[in-house]
């Protein structure tokens, strides 16, 4: 039976059930294939996804599922959710509303490939049809603008509603027509002609009218080296996307308490907002971090063989980021009270699960900072590295671990260095 015969789908892209036989069956690797003597069932190819069904056994109740289907070696393979056995007579139901969704999308594709390429010189160079979206790669840079102006002209040849026609031709019809894609096979050559619009090599199955397209929604473009991606949907897909943008944009409005046109500007005014909170939470946040290293200096600070010491623990920090403020107020407060006296002030605090360390050391100190971090940290499994004045680092233990593993550390740099006076 030639290619054309058995893939009822060419002749009849709207047959829904077909009577066949069994003729072959494989197992690979735990899944059931078989060859059907003809099939209605669309195998994947040309960028469009496989039909799903169901294949009732005849004579019978019983039906089996039809889970994917492939080309191989030319031939077509339904791939089961149960077996059938060569020879056995079936009535093969495709899942309509899974292939007309991929027809709609498929033939919105090639009016949009068409339009493209007639309107701005644009040529397709590649196309992919997915289960919530498709897209296709232009040769050209396109400006949002020239976008917009040929989605407009692809769906107006919906609204035209013209015939899709699809023929096999011979070598000698081909060579008369002019194809906006060369065709990749050499037999069995089939035209998709999209009336007053294109003709265009194409295995798929497309509806008879561009009508039943329904619409053309281009979502988003993405540039791409030197190209544009075109992401759209096409049909039903156009309208639960509409759908679902519209619910969108009224449950924000309802949250901003604005109409749906207004939403940009309270959003911009939201984000100004935001902005200015988190500029006046900095500049406090700052005040409160000199006042607790105030407190810190006051209460913690040892001063040995005449070097101002500091070392304090903060069990829970709020964001990592406080410990090196409260080093640098500590710092100041210390320069105040003791000025030109040289100081090593060490913070030990908690966050995410780990003990995170900032030090800063004056420069006559008599243990420089990344010296002390890099004594400290490694024996605990952590890292850390600086400079002699200013170091910083973690390690995957408690606070306290750490804060005692640093003092043992400064101990041998300051023997009369002691926690017991904290
Ligand atoms: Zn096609």
């Amino acid at each position: 039976m030639s290619v054309q015969a058995e893939r009822l789908y060419y002749s009849d892209s709207y047959l829904k059930e077909f009577v066949s036989i069994v003729i072959d069956v494989k197992e690979d690797e735990g899944d059931t294939w078989v060859r059907l003597r003809e099939s209605a069932f669309y195998p994947t190819s040309g960028g469009q996804p496989y039909d799903t069904g169901v294949l009732f056994i005849e004579g019978g109740s019983e039906a089996v599922r039809v889970t994917e289907v492939q080309v191989e070696e030319g031939q077509v393979w339904h791939r089961l959710a149960g077996s059938l056995s060569v020879g056995q007579a079936v009535t093969g139901r495709i899942d309509w509303s899974r292939r007309f969704d991929f027809m709609q999308q498929h033939c919105g594709q090639h009016i949009l490939s068409a339009c493209f390429e007639q309107a701005l010189g644009a040529k397709t160079s590649s196309f992919h049809m997915g289960d919530t979206y498709s897209s296709i790669d232009l040769d050209k840079d396109l400006t949002d603008d020239a976008v917009l102006l040929v989605m407009r002209r692809a769906n107006e040849w919906i609204w035209r509603d013209v015939p899709v026609r699809a023929r096999f031709v011979t070598e000698d019809e081909l060579s008369t027509m002019k194809l906006r894609k060369a065709p990749s096979v050499k037999e069995d050559i089939r035209i998709v002609t999209i009336e007053g619009l294109e003709d265009n090599a194409c295995g798929g199955t497309h509806p008879a009218s561009t009508g039943q397209v329904g619409q053309i929604l281009i979502t988003r473009t993405e540039r791409m080296h030197g190209g544009t991606r075109v992401v759209f949907v096409c049909g039903g897909r156009a309208l639960s996307t509409a759908k679902q943008a519209i619910d969108t944009l009224r449950g924000l409005a309802n949250g901003l308490s604005v109409g749906p046109d207004d939403v940009p500007l309270a959003v911009t005014s939201l984000q100004e907002q935001f902005k200015e909170s988190k500029r006046k939470y900095e500049a406090l946040r700052g005040q409160y971090s000199g006042l607790l290293a105030r407190d810190y200096v006051n209460t913690q600070l040892q001063t040995i063989d005449s070097t101002c010491v500091l070392v304090a623990e903060i069990p829970d920090l709020d964001e990592v980021h406080e410990l090196k403020r409260l080093a640098s107020s500590s710092v100041t407060w210390i320069a105040d009270a003791h000025p030109n006296a040289p100081y090593i002030v060490v913070f030990v605090g908690g966050w995410m699960g780990r003990a995170h360390v900032v030090i800063q050391a004056a420069e006559n100190a008599p243990v420089a900072a990344n010296q002390l971090i890099q004594a400290a940290l490694p024996p605990l499994n952590g890292k850390g590295g600086g400079t002699a004045v200013a170091a910083q680092g973690s390690a995957p233990v408690a606070v306290k671990e750490a804060a005692d593993s640093l003092a043992s550390c400064l101990r041998a740099n300051l023997p009369s260095f002691s926690r017991e006076l904290h």
